[in-house]
């Protein structure tokens, strides 16, 4: 059975030209790039050419990209290394719409008794601007918010919140793990001091990350040893990693406008079918403003874990916008946090699409869907018989 896969911003396929770059640093030039040696130095080479790439991506200096573990650590280290900077300041502003790689970290800081502020947001998942500028404050570290949300795939305005909470002196960090590579970014005329992404969401390997740190921004390393990435992350460099970000990196730029097309065109065409032969379904997030690869749609009356084993046995990859907690089904946080209501968070899915996606998989699916939601609606207690 052949594999449909819409869970693209859950993790991409690795580039077949990504692969073959990475393939002769395991087994073959396998040397520590902060080795003296040429076989070491040689690989210290496709380093610095692979810091190149990500800032030619992003617009930025090669300078002001750090290498890190994951899009997570590139989080963790935003937001604990600003306040190691800042330690007079204790509050901290960010959305009740992050993931979990922002949210837990602000969470525990509470705990230590840091004042964090999540802001709202409404039902298309926008935030209120004026609810940030009123929490901006002397007491401020840093502000994070998410460039464009996982789940709904809502774009936020950056360039005007960045603007807001930098002209008034306070650090702001985007979780932008999401967006390299589906929106334009340009750094070189932005006001965000920090962004984290990561490779595998871009069709490189998973355990590879970057934090832009633009320059003169203030942050305390958050590993710390060796000297490595100029002394701001300690721990030999993930060279495959590295390698094959930065070829993702340069595909991405390549192929930026063809690409978006391509998975808008196909995302569209996904989401009209679907909402045109299935009654009672709705898009959640904010469709104006919105990456192009994500459609997330709520069933109603029916659970989205139901949808995705039925779509499963059609080899047909989506995901759900439910968490299993302890036994009991809980919405997914975004989702509660836009007020979607019970009936609709539950039977939520997202669809994810990425360059590799077709057009018949898309016919494919369309066909499959609606089967699907009537079988499990004649099976649902929510629905009137
Ligand atoms: N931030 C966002 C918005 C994400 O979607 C993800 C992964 O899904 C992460 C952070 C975490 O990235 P990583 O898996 O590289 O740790």
């Amino acid at each position: 059975m052949k594999t449909v896969y819409f869970d693209n911003n859950a993790t991409t396929k690795v580039d077949e030209a990504v692969f073959e770059e990475i393939k002769p640093y395991f087994c073959g030039l396998y040397g520590n790039p902060s080795s003296m040696h040429t076989f070491g130095g040689q690989v210290g080479i496709k380093i610095r050419n692979a810091r190149e790439k990500a800032a030619e991506l992003l617009g930025c200096d090669p300078s002001e990209i750090i290498f890190t573990g994951c899009g997570t650590e590139s989080d963790n280290t935003a937001i604990k290394g600003t306040l190691a900077a800042y330690p007079d300041k204790r509050k901290v502003i960010t959305t009740r719409v992050e993931h979990p790689a922002v949210l837990t970290v602000c969470r525990e800081l509470e705990s230590h008794g840091y004042n964090v502020v999540e802001l709202g947001v409404d039902k298309n998942g926008r935030l209120d601007l004026n609810e940030l500028e009123d929490q901006l404050d002397e007491d401020t570290a840093i502000v994070t918010i998410m460039f464009a949300n996982n789940e709904t795939g809502t774009i936020f305005p950056i360039q005007k919140i960045g603007e807001m909470v930098t002209s008034r002196g306070i650090v702001f960090h985007t979780d932008a793990v999401q967006a390299v590579g589906k929106v334009p970014i340009n750094l070189s005329k932005s006001p965000i001091d920090l962004l984290s992404l990561s490779g595998h969401k871009l069709h490189a390997p998973k355990g590879i990350g970057i934090l832009y740190v633009k320059r003169g921004t203030r942050l305390t390393p958050f590993m710390m040893g060796g000297h490595q990435e100029g002394g701001r992350r300690a721990g030999t460099e993930n060279v495959p990693g590295i390698i094959g970000l930065g070829k993702a990196c340069e595909l991405s730029k390549q192929n930026f406008d063809k690409e978006i097309k391509h998975v808008r065109h196909l995302r569209d065409k996904l989401e009209k079918a679907i909402l045109e032969s299935c009654p009672d379904c709705m898009v959640n997030g904010d469709v104006e403003n919105r990456l192009p690869n994500t459609s997330n749609i709520s069933f109603k009356f029916v659970e989205g874990e139901a949808i995705l084993l039925m779509l499963d046995k059609f080899g047909i990859c989506a995901s759900s916008g439910s968490a299993c907690t302890s036994g009991s089904l809980e919405p997914s946080h975004v989702l509660r946090a836009m007020g979607v209501p019970f009936t609709a968070a539950h039977g939520s899915i997202r669809f994810s699409l990425s360059r590799y996606n077709t057009e018949e998989e898309v016919d494919f699916t369309i066909e499959k869907i609606p089967p699907v939601i009537a079988r499990l609606r004649e099976l649902s207690p929510f629905v009137a018989k």
